[in-house]
């Protein structure tokens, strides 16, 4: 399986083989706005972006791909995110709440297959209230101590994060989803705002947590500029962990009627990041997959270094449904976990299973030459 694209002439000066801006990223790892722009809105770099990010993961991470496990372990949800399935609104879904047995069974089950990460992915659910959450962490914590746990629930107050983090939780992922605030403000219902979220992941950092962030790739309504906003975003809060997907349509939301983020933007910009964030844990998402029958391995060939194998019991699968079509619904986890370790082999890298710290950030002069 090969990640190849068409070069479509020669507009772009050429520095030996390869394209001018898609090298200075690399190697300044940032570029001007209208430089940003210029490869973000063409496929012409795509080819040398995927194989300078390639060459930078194998300068940190070797083949190494890295597992997380995930347990969506609420599809409840107090917010209404236009784009979103278990949005509050959606009243056609069967809600669910995995109890905490069920989720330590997940974790059991997810120890003995190599997982060393888990991630507790949910919607914005209060029954969760901290007192359950911190039991539950505490319980995970003292049951796996050679696991990483992340924590994935949307906006809390600093306090509870705080108290999450104390209660054994080392990680947490919150996209910031657009840093554009009238495009976060098109995507959202006036009770949410990007400033809270974004305040979210200061403090979070704050706290001591690694943290991850990103944004939805072909969203409705995102411009070039917004993506370049994105970028400069995820150069302040400079996150241990990007994650990026394209936007997906859910029937039963506001934006059903919109088309799906496009493959190509989405590795690009995958590309993009690993050359910003040379260091950077990358998931290639289920999203991903779900657009194109080979869109993981894709992702990891143009930079990305972690997969997110589904640890939920098969029978709430379905009903985690951010958007429709989502793969991965039907099998059980052991079968997810042999199917993403083809894949992954096939795309010509190795998963590992520790517990997938990030790697320091090489300061640019000791970095090998390219
Ligand atoms: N509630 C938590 C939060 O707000 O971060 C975590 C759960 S939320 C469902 C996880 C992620 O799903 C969001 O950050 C969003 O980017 C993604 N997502 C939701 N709806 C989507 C859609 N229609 N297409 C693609 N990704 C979607």
């Amino acid at each position: 399986m090969s990640y190849t694209l068409p070069l479509q002439g020669e507009t772009f000066r050429r520095l030996g083989t390869m394209y001018e801006l898609p090298v200075s990223l690399s190697k300044n790892r940032t570029l001007a706005d209208e430089e940003l722009k210029t490869l973000i809105e063409t496929d012409q770099f795509d080819s040398d972006l995927a194989s300078l990010a390639d060459s930078v993961r194998r300068e940190y991470y070797g083949t190494d791909v890295y597992l997380r496990g995930l347990i969506e372990f609420t599809n409840y949800c107090k917010n209404d995110c236009f784009y979103c399935g278990i949005r509050n609104g959606n009243k056609n879904l069967e809600r669910y709440r995995l109890p905490e047995e069920e989720i330590l069974t997940c974790c059991e089950i997810g120890h003995g297959l190599g997982y060393r990460t888990f991630v507790l992915q949910g919607g914005e659910d209060p029954w969760y209230d901290d007192a359950k959450m911190c039991k539950l962490v505490a319980e995970i914590r003292k049951r796996y101590e050679d696991c990483a746990i992340t924590l994935s629930f949307g906006e809390r107050p600093v306090e509870s994060y705080r108290a999450f983090f104390e209660a054994g939780a080392n990680r947490y992922l919150l996209r910031h989803e657009t840093a554009n605030e009238s495009h976060y403000n098109r995507l959202h219902p006036p009770t949410m705002n990007l400033k809270a979220r974004q305040d979210c992941l200061w403090s979070l950092k704050e706290i001591g947590y690694q943290v991850g962030s990103g944004f939805l790739v072909g969203s409705p309504f995102q411009t070039t500029e917004c993506l370049i906003e994105d970028l400069r975003f995820l150069q302040q809060l400079r996150p241990d962990m990007v994650g990026i997907g394209p936007f997906i349509a859910h029937h039963a939301t506001p934006f059903h009627q919109f088309a799906n983020g496009p493959l190509r933007l989405t590795l690009r910009m995958i590309s993009v990041l690993r050359l910003m964030f040379p260091n950077a844990l990358i998931p290639s998402t289920t999203a991903l997959g779900t657009i194109d029958p080979l869109g993981r391995e894709y992702g990891l060939r143009c930079g990305a270094n972690v997969v997110m194998p589904n640890l939920s019991p098969v029978g709430v699968r379905k009903k985690y449904a951010l958007y429709d079509n989502k793969i991965c619904t039907d099998e059980e986890a052991a079968e997810c976990r042999h199917c993403l370790e083809r894949r992954v082999a096939d795309a010509g890298y190795k998963i590992v299973t520790h517990m997938g710290n990030v790697k320091p950030l090489q300061s640019q002069q000791s970095r090998a030459p390219q």
